[in-house]
C-alpha cells in the first residue's frame, strides 16, 4: 500500500476524551472513530488488524475441530423468553420491537440460539461431539462504555457453544478450549493467564477468565509469578487426545491465579513471598462449562448410546475479539506509540523514502516494495512528500515492527537500513537482503 493512496487519519495532538494508552493510540493512528459512545467505526488500519486477529482466532479454532457458522446480531425475543433470561438480562440488552410489533434483540450472546440450531437438527450421540462457534458482533448497553473498544456497547466477539453427549466429554471440550486459547494470544504475542472465575449469573461449574497483565486492567488479579513464565510455544497438541490435552490444562493452570471474585487469602499467602504478585488484568477472554442448563430448559436432547434420551451437555467459550486490539496495544507500546506484534500487525513493514522526488531513490524504494510483494509481503510504503522527521514519526506512532529507509547516501553505499521498532536497533545491508530478512521473520508467524 502506498501511503499517498491509502486513508490514514492520523492525529498529531492527544485527543483529551481517551483515559488509557491504547484508546489514545487507536484515535491518533487514525484506526478508529467514535460514532456514539461505545460504538466505533473502522478505519483501514484499525480493520486490517481487526481482521488479522479474526483469522488468527479462526484457525485455531478450526485446529482444534470446532466449526465456524454464522448466527445474525438480532435475534426474537421469544428464543430468549424459553431460558428465562429474556427478563433477567435487564437493562445490559438492546430491546427493539419490528414494524410487526414483534419483539426482537440486539443479540449480548448466543446461547439461546445456537441451542435452538442444535434441537432443530440433531438427536443422536452418533452426531457428537461437535462445537459450533461464530465471530459476530454483539451489543451490551453497558453502563460505562469507556477506554474505546475495551469496553464498547458493539463489539466483535468469538462465541462457541460445545455440545456433548457426557459431562467427561464436555469437560474434554472445555479443555480443548482452554488450550486452543492459550496459543491464540500466543500467538497474538500476547501472555493470557488463565486464572479460576467465578461462574456469576450464567451458571456454571467451571470456568477460566484469561487475562491480559497491564495497569489499566479493569479486573483485580492475584497469581504466582512464576504462571506467567509458561509457554505453550510449538509443541504439537493432538486436540483429540483427552489425556494429552487434559495434562497441558494441568500445567496451565496448578499455580496460583484467580481474580478477586474467587481470590482466597489462604491459599495465596502460601506462595513464597517474593513470587506472590497483586495486579490488574484485561480480561481477553472466558470458557465455560455449564452442563445442561440451557439444553433442559430448551428441550434439546439427544439419544445415547443405551437408548436412553438426556439434555445435550454443553458449554460457552468466548474470546473478546474487538477488545484484543486494546489488550495487544496496552501490553506493547512505548512514548512513541504502538508496538505490533508480527501476529497482527496491519503491514508486515513500512519503507521510508527519504528523499522523495529524487528518482533513484524513488526508483529503489519501488523496487523493494514489489520485490516483498512477489514474497508475498504487503510493505506500507511513505511515499509522502514529507520531511524525514515526519515519516518516522507516522512508522512509530502505527508501530508496524519492521521498517526500511532508503536514502540516497545508503544507496550510493548499496544499502538501505532496516530497523526493528521494538528495539530501535538498526542495520545496514542491501536491499535484497533486507527483503531476505523480512521473509524469514514473517516465515514462522
Ligand atoms: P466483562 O466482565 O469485561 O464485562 P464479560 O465477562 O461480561 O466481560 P463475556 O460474556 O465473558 O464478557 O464475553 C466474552 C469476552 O468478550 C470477554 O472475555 C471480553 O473479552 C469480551 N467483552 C465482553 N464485554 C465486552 C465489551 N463491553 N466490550 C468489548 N469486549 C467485551
Ligand atoms: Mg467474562
Amino acid at each position: 500500500m502506498r501511503l499517498t493512496r491509502y486513508f490514514l487519519p492520523v492525529l498529531k495532538e492527544n485527543p483529551a476524551e481517551a483515559q488509557i494508552v491504547s484508546h489514545r493510540y487507536m484515535l491518533r493512528a487514525g484506526m478508529i472513530k467514535q460514532q456514539a459512545a461505545g460504538i466505533y467505526s473502522w478505519l483501514p488500519l484499525g480493520y486490517r488488524v481487526l481482521k488479522r486477529i479474526e483469522e488468527i482466532v479462526h484457525q485455531e479454532q478450526i485446529r482444534a475441530g470446532h466449526i465456524p457458522l454464522l448466527m445474525p446480531t438480532l435475534q426474537p425475543a421469544d428464543l430468549w423468553r424459553e431460558s428465562g433470561r429474556y427478563d433477567d438480562y435487564g437493562q445490559e440488552m438492546l430491546r427493539i420491537t419490528d414494524r410487526q410489533k414483534r419483539e426482537m434483540l440486539y443479540g449480548p450472546t448466543n446461547e439461546e440460539m445456537i441451542t435452538d440450531i442444535f434441537r432443530s437438527h440433531v438427536s443422536s450421540y452418533k452426531d457428537l461431539p461437535m462445537t459450533l462457534y461464530h465471530i459476530q458482533w454483539k451489543f451490551r448497553d453497558e453502563m460505562r462504555p469507556r477506554f474505546g473498544v475495551m469496553r464498547g456497547r458493539e463489539f466483535l466477539m468469538k462465541d462457541g457453544y460445545n455440545f456433548d453427549v457426557d459431562k467427561a466429554s464436555a469437560l474434554h471440550a472445555y479443555n480443548r478450549h482452554m488450550v486452543s486459547y492459550l496459543r491464540t494470544y500466543e500467538r497474538m504475542g500476547l501472555t493470557a493467564i488463565p486464572m479460576r472465575a467465578d461462574s456469576g449469573p450464567i451458571g456454571g461449574e467451571d470456568t477460566h477468565e484469561f487475562l491480559v497483565l497491564a495497569e489499566t486492567g479493569e479486573s483485580e488479579v492475584f497469581f504466582d509469578s512464576a504462571v506467567t513464565e509458561l509457554k505453550l510455544g510449538q509443541r504439537d497438541v493432538d486436540y483429540d487426545n483427552r489425556e494429552q490435552v487434559a495434562e497441558v490444562c494441568r500445567e496451565f493452570t496448578t499455580l496460583y491465579a484467580r481474580t478477586d471474585e474467587t481470590h482466597d487469602a489462604a491459599l495465596f499467602d502460601a506462595i513464597p513471598a517474593e513470587r506472590r504478585k497483586v495486579a490488574r488484568g484485561i480480561e481477553v477472554g472466558q470458557i465455560f462449562y455449564f452442563g445442561t442448563k440451557y439444553s433442559a430448559s430448551m428441550g434439546a436432547n439427544v439419544v445415547t448410546a443405551d437408548g436412553s434420551k438426556v439434555p445435550v451437555e454443553m458449554g460457552s467459550h468466548g474470546i473478546g475479539v474487538s477488545r484484543l486490539l486494546g489488550a495487544i496495544i496496552e501490553a506493547s507500546h512505548d512514548d512513541k506509540g504502538i508496538i505490533w506484534p508480527e501476529g497482527v500487525t496491519p503491514f508486515p513493514v513500512g519503507i521510508v523514502n527519504l528523499k522523495q522526488g529524487d528518482a533513484g531513490t524513488d526508483a529503489a524504494c519501488e523496487a523493494l516494495y514489489k520485490a516483498l510483494a512477489a514474497r508475498g509481503h504487503e510493505a506500507l510504503y511513505d511515499d509522502r512528500d514529507e520531511r524525514a522527521g515526519a515519516k518516522f514519526a507516522t512508522m512509530d506512532l502505527i508501530g508496524l515492527p519492521w521498517r526500511i529507509t532508503v536514502g540516497p547516501r545508503g544507496l550510493a553505499n548499496g544499502v538501505v537500513e532496516l530497523t526493528s521498532r521494538r528495539t530501535g536497533v538498526s542495520e545496514e545491508m542491501p536491499a535484497d537482503s533486507a527483503v531476505e530478512r523480512i521473509a524469514q521473520i514473517y516465515a514462522g508467524v
